[in-house]
């Protein structure tokens, strides 16, 4: 196959994670330089986990190079069935419980 370049990352931890090394903004300045077009940027959230609003601000004061599209989710650890948990740790939109990306509820 030729001519297949990939240009997203949909699975990029940064320190909010527990075992996470790069911080936002390095992994913002490393995926310019290998030239991706879209990254989501998602942590290990748990049900203690409380900087879910401060890791979105900190996205938002991000200033990627246009053509650099950022996305930001969880990696949800625990969730109980309503996903109660996870809407006490500050996310307007509640994860499907098979799903890793919020949806509309
Ligand atoms: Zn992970």
């Amino acid at each position: 196959m030729t001519g297949l370049r990939l240009d997203q990352d949909y699975q990029v931890h940064s320190t909010f994670s527990d075992d996470a090394k790069s911080s936002l903004f390095e992994n913002i300045r490393a995926a310019e330089s290998a030239g991706l077009r879209t990254m989501c940027l998602v942590d290990h959230a748990r049900a203690s986990t409380a900087w879910v609003p401060d890791m979105v601000d900190a996205v938002d004061d991000l200033r990627p190079r246009a053509g650099l599209s950022l996305l930001v989710g969880v990696e949800v650890k625990m969730l109980d069935r309503r996903a109660a948990r996870f809407a006490r740790a500050g996310c307007r939109r509640r994860p499907h419980p098979d799903r890793r990306s919020p949806i509309p509820v």
